[in-house]
């Protein structure tokens, strides 16, 4: 038996929007767990609600967005029950997010420096100020930056130096869950390869879990052992990665991301994208969200929602398959 333990339990999550057209979930009951020292991939179209998930579990929704049902459990603690000062001190020292944008992430007006060691000082009162220094040195080595740049502002690092940054603050107080939120989808090919192979082997020797968001499906299914696959707010497929990179899919809407990949090696192909748009989240297509753009719809798919059902190594939602079977195409 694994000794491994769930460190993000998501049990039946809807997170919505209040608009001027009412109640619009962007998240529909979501289940999800992530164990320890584990990286589960988060992958779907601009929209599909992943980012959404990621601030509702750090509980950083802002405005009109909020939980509408379910339960966020990080490291055993319900999230939302939390006191405004039990969540301070929670966020970064047992949970921490990596954000898109390093640039928005970090405070222009303040060094490298300020930033690391106003974050450990604010949660280790027993930390002197040269520990802190100490400690921030230790984290440039760990992100392999030059300790010069500590007394660096962020303007004055690169793209990819930003976010390695962003990177040493996620991980300064030992978490033991981390969010990465696209966190190279700014940066060039080159600079996201190594910050990848960085983020691997950082996890791997500090043994934090890590929910990996991305809308690069090739990029997920290299980096997690697990891959959830999110559409219009559901998760419509989860598999291990494994499966995935041998072409066993079982959702169209996964077969659809992985026939758009490009193989460099292989005979010259026309890419086939998926057919359509995301849909209007205010006006969701009946039955299957799916429905509109998918190659393989049946008469029941416009008109009933399929049901989460069990695969081996996942679930999967789509009327081709009950029970753990699959059903003829009509
Ligand atoms: Fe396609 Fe129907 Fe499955 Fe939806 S439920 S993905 S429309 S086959």
């Amino acid at each position: 038996m694994s000794d491994k333990q769930p460190v993000l339990e998501l049990i039946d999550l809807s997170v919505g929007y209040q608009t001027s057209s009412g109640l619009v979930n962007a998240v529909n009951d979501v289940n999800l767990t992530v164990y320890s020292e584990e990286i589960v991939g988060l992958v779907g179209e601009s929209g599909s609600g992943k980012s959404t998930m990621a601030y509702a579990i750090m509980r950083l929704l802002k405005g009109d967005a909020l939980i509408t049902k379910g339960t966020i459990r990080v490291m055993g603690q319900d999230v939302y029950a939390m006191s405004v000062k039990e969540l301070r001190q929670f966020r970064w020292d047992r949970m921490a997010m990596v954000f898109q944008s390093a640039m928005s992430a970090l405070n222009p007006v303040m060094t490298v420096e300020t930033q690391i060691i106003d974050t450990l000082l604010a949660h280790r009162p027993n930390m002197n100020r040269n520990q802190a220094i100490h400690r921030a040195n230790e984290l440039l080595d760990i992100v392999r930056i030059d300790r010069k740049a500590l007394q660096s502002y962020p303007h004055e690092l690169s793209g990819g130096m930003r976010q390695r940054v962003v990177i040493a603050i996620a991980i300064a107080l030992n978490p033991g869950f981390v969010i990465m939120d696209e966190p190279t989808t700014a940066l060039d090919v080159v600079v996201q390869r190594s910050i990848l192979d960085q983020i691997r082997e950082i996890q791997r020797q500090e043994k934090f879990a890590v929910l990996f968001i991305s809308h690069d499906f090739s990029l997920v299914a290299e980096m997690a052992s697990k891959v959830a696959i999110m559409y219009a707010g559901r998760i419509v497929e989860m598999t291990d990665s494994q499966t995935l990179t041998v072409g066993q899919t079982h959702h169209p809407y996964t077969e659809g991301l992985l026939h758009a990949i490009p193989h460099l090696t292989a005979d010259k192909v026309v890419i086939e994208g998926i057919p359509g748009s995301p849909p209007n989240l205010v006006n969701l297509p009946t039955g299957c969200a799916f429905h509109p753009r998918c190659p393989k719809v049946m008469p029941i798919c416009k008109t009933a929602r399929p049901t989460q059902i069990a695969i081996e190594n996942g679930v999967v939602e789509c009327h081709l398959f009950t029970a753990d079977k699959e059903v003829q195409h009509v």
